[in-house]
């Protein structure tokens, strides 16, 4: 599932080619993706385009925004003209733009969704009301340290749980976990103030690597100009199951934790 550089990644994009840019209109292919009105959505410009966690908000000039999530398998290219590989059988929803540009969005597994609204109630959707504090904002080592002594659950589980903090998933939470040498097996609550804080830093350190590669294309992202992002090939433990780890040398085991596939180094993650 995409995370917060990937997210960001595609927001970046879409900035570049939608902001200024006109929505002549917004074409919707697949009912499962939205049964929004899209008269609020004809002849539009594009104002700004945000992220909320791992989901985005292209306002427009009218009061209105647009809000998409990706989910799993979403994706949104833009192209400057039609005559290309797309769109596919995969493509749910079409932006036809000025000058004949089009922003596809394409969705295998069919869990995204696009919402129409006021600008002004973006927040209280439901998805974005309830996600928590966000790395690069207004994350903080304290807030960190706080919900972990508050917490039973595994540490991996809580720093992923959305509504505790915002935009990591299983990628960056194995890779954070590595880096700051703490087990993704152990209890949130019995971590130290030394370890939640050098954990801290090590989110920030595995998002921004994260950022510098152009996300994490080991399933199907890609960004807003339709290419792959390149960290899947500099992760520290994230499907290397085998290989060295990259702080100790010996050999990353994979487990479970809350069901989900955890990969760890048993030398120096304690
Ligand atoms: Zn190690």
């Amino acid at each position: 599932m995409p995370e917060l550089p990937e997210v960001e990644t595609i927001r970046r994009g879409l900035e570049k080619h939608l902001v200024g840019k006109k929505i002549n209109e917004l074409e919707i292919l697949d009912l499962k993706l939205s049964k929004e009105n899209l008269s609020h959505v004809k002849s539009v410009k594009v104002t700004t385009v945000r992220r909320f966690g791992k989901g985005l908000v292209i306002e427009l000039d009218n009061e209105y925004s647009i809000a998409v999530h990706i989910k799993m398998t979403g994706q949104l290219i833009f192209k400057q003209n039609k005559q290309d590989i797309l769109p596919d059988k995969h493509t749910r929803a079409i932006f036809k733009l000025e000058n004949a540009a089009v922003l596809y969005f394409n969705d295998i597994r069919r869990f995204g969704w696009i919402k129409i609204l006021k600008t002004d109630e973006v927040g209280r959707l439901p998805f974005f009301k309830n996600l928590g504090p966000e790395p690069f904002k207004n994350l903080t080592p304290r807030y960190l340290q706080e919900i972990s002594q508050k917490s039973n659950l595994p540490i991996k589980t809580l720093i992923m749980d959305q509504r505790k903090i915002s935009g990591i998933g299983n990628i960056y939470a194995n890779d954070a976990l590595n880096l700051a040498k703490i087990n993704p097996s152990r209890k949130a609550k019995f971590l130290t103030e030394k370890e939640t804080n050098k954990l801290y830093l090590s989110i920030l350190e595995v998002l921004n690597r994260g950022l510098k590669y152009g996300g994490s294309s080991e399933v199907n992202y890609v960004n807003a100009d339709g290419n792959k992002g390149k960290y899947q090939n500099h992760s520290f433990v994230y499907n290397r199951e085998g290989e060295n780890c990259l702080n100790c040398g010996s050999k990353i085991k994979k487990t479970k934790v809350s069901g989900r596939g955890t990969y760890f180094c048993e030398s120096c993650q304690k």
